[in-house]
């Protein structure tokens, strides 16, 4: 699936409902908030840890922003009760969500920079929300960015491997995924988990599988319970319940670092059959071409994050071309990437 336009009433209704979900809960800021009772910061009080879990960032997902209400709900009704700390959902891109669109401009997921353009849909919402981050910066512990895939249905942790707050968080981490992607932010600037560099707190995306996957739900449930874990918060009573497959250790595990953005010029298309997460691309292989241009590997490369059935509008990348790592370790420290722009 390219650009996922559902016109279908009934997933349109669904879509509204759930965008007015967070808009109904807009009070001095457009996201919810949930917190044990106190005022954010009040009479100098330590509010305790602050994880903020961004979902809708593309529009066309839905299984992470039906797994944040959940929480939020059982966070309402009583279920789940925060006793330390705090969480913020933020849907990231409204607008677009409501539509069933991937974006209304661009991609939302690379407007999180200072002095992105606020003539568009999603510079403006990336503006709101580093606004927001800004000013809950004394508590903010950390920043999971939920997402799902056209492609392959895997779990897949993508980080800022030049944040050395990462490096822990990895650690902390269950073993749950199939595929560890890190990146430089040259390759993917302005990323909404990578607004947590600048804090020093762990920040990171979760691919929870194919959009319409049945683990979906489940896999940003149980991720967004991790998210609470690493950042410090605390809570008793009934998380949201989770198909305990999706906790399960995963088997195989590769770790794959950017080396290198494909940049998807007029016309662009993958030549490759089966494209997705992980698939090898050997030296010299022609991948793509954009018209009579072709795009070719200049070394033996693994693919990430390619879109089947083509590129969404207002994508700035067509996918990555990756090294294989044999350890985690070697995500950080080095953190140089040669760009080998392969572009014949
Ligand atoms: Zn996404």
């Amino acid at each position: 699936m390219s650009e996922t336009v559902q016109n279908d009433a009934e997933v349109l209704k669904l879509r509204a409902e759930q965008a007015d979900f967070f808009s109904d809960r807009e009070g001095d800021c457009p996201y919810v908030v949930r917190r044990d009772g106190k005022e954010l910061g009040r009479d100098g009080e330590n509010p305790g840890p602050h994880v903020v879990l961004g979902v809708g960032v593309h529009g066309d997902e839905q299984a992470c922003v039906e797994a944040v209400i959940r929480i939020i709900q059982a966070i309402d009704n009583g279920d789940l009760r925060l006793l330390e700390g705090s969480v913020s959902a933020i849907l990231g891109n409204p607008e677009a969500f409501r539509l069933g669109q991937r974006s209304i401009d661009t991609d939302a997921g690379r407007c999180f920079y200072k002095g992105v353009s606020t003539d568009i849909v999603e510079g403006r919402r990336a503006v709101e929300i580093m606004q927001y981050i800004e000013s809950i910066r004394n508590e903010l512990a950390l920043i999971m960015d939920g997402h799902t895939l056209s492609t392959n249905d895997i779990m897949m942790l993508v980080f800022n491997r030049e944040n050395p707050a990462n490096e822990k968080l990895l650690e902390q981490m269950p073993k749950v995924f199939h595929m560890l992607w890190g990146y430089i932010r040259a390759h993917l600037k302005g990323a909404f988990n990578d607004l947590a560099t600048a804090y020093g707190v762990p920040g990171y995306a979760v691919e929870c599988g194919q959009h319409d996957s049945p683990l979906a739900v489940d896999r940003a449930l149980f991720s967004m319970k991790c998210a609470l874990d690493a950042g410090g918060v605390r809570y008793e009573g009934e998380f949201p319940w989770f198909n305990p497959a999706v906790t399960q250790e995963s088997l195989f595990c590769r770790n794959l670092a950017t080396d290198q953005c494909i940049t998807p010029r007029a016309g662009f298309e993958y030549t490759i059959p089966d494209i997705g997460n992980g698939v090898r691309i050997d030296a010299g292989r022609v991948y793509a071409k954009a018209g009579t241009r072709r795009y070719v590997a200049g070394k033996s490369r693994v693919l990430t994050m390619a879109y089947q059935g083509g590129i969404p509008p207002g994508a700035t990348d067509a996918g990555f071309l990756c090294r294989e790592l044999e350890k985690r370790g070697e995500f950080f420290g080095g953190g140089e990437s040669d760009l080998d722009q392969a572009v014949a």
